[in-house]
């Protein structure tokens, strides 16, 4: 099963995520493939609107943060999980670079949303990833193990699944994105990690995306590779013609028709 997520970000106005997602739907029905999850990510005042068009499609929603708060209460300016289910999210993106570089979202703050996302149900999708400075130091691999210890360690198996995006932050909107070969060599680490606090099974029942710069030009070389079950797509999931293409490359190239 491949994962394919649009992290719309804060890129689009309502109404271009209204017509932008009625316009994923028509053509994700040209082709449906029983192999593979889209899931659309639009900023939380969006969801409701992109939840209309997408409704019956296949297509799943998620939100791109979450409260720490797991109940509703005196939290201004936040989403609570219960709100985005309600919204019709099932998915969430947790710990994303852009989060924790402006908003200080520490791996601490995302251990504890992934157990909020957990108590509704609702799949996280956690990211984890090196600085450019980590990576010329040598510490790339350092670094996302001990994200993934912080956030991971003792807690339990999350119900609703569990996916990990290897999102290397100087490969996040900066056109240049890891090899592929790298991506597949850091996702092995990610599950031989997972695997010491879930186990085997669950570490290889475990989505691990990659994210950054992917593009309709290159998602077929990560796609290829074993370890990487899906992929986070940020600005070219935003804009129409990219997006087309992004749908169309999935369905020549990595789709299983219905029967
Ligand atoms: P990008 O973003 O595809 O624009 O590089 C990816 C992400 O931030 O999830």
């Amino acid at each position: 099963m491949y994962t394919i997520i649009a992290n719309w970000k804060m890129y689009l106005s309502i109404r271009d995520s209204r017509e932008l997602a009625a316009k994923l739907v028509t053509w994700w029905k040209e082709t449906p493939c029983v192999n593979v999850n889209v899931v659309v990510c639009p900023s939380d005042i969006a969801m409701r609107d992109v939840a209309d068009q997408v409704l019956g499609s296949g297509i799943k929603l998620g939100g791109q943060s979450l409260s720490l708060s797991a109940g509703l209460g005196a939290f201004t300016g936040q989403s609570a999980a219960q709100q985005l289910q309600e919204a019709g999210a099932e998915y969430v993106i947790l710990g994303h670079s852009e989060q924790r570089r402006f908003l200080g979202v520490t791996d601490r703050m995302v251990r504890q949303q992934v157990q909020v996302a957990m108590q509704h149900r609702l799949h996280p999708v956690v990211c984890v990833g090196e600085t450019d400075e980590e990576r010329k130091a040598g510490r790339a691999d350092a670094v996302v193990v001990s994200q993934l210890h912080a956030i991971f360690e003792q807690l339990s198996w999350p119900t609703n699944g569990l996916s990990v995006a290897y999102e290397p932050v100087w490969a996040i909107g900066s056109g240049k994105p890891v090899e592929p070969k790298e991506a597949q060599r850091m996702h092995i680490l990610i599950k031989h990690t997972l695997q010491e606090f879930f186990g085997s099974v669950r570490a290889q029942d475990t989505s691990v995306l990659y994210g950054g710069s992917v593009n309709p030009e290159n998602m077929g070389s990560f796609l290829q590779e074993k370890a990487v079950s899906g992929l986070l797509v940020g600005s070219a999931s935003t804009k129409p013609e990219t997006l087309r293409a992004l749908i169309t490359g999935i369905q020549n190239d990595f789709c299983k028709r219905p029967l």
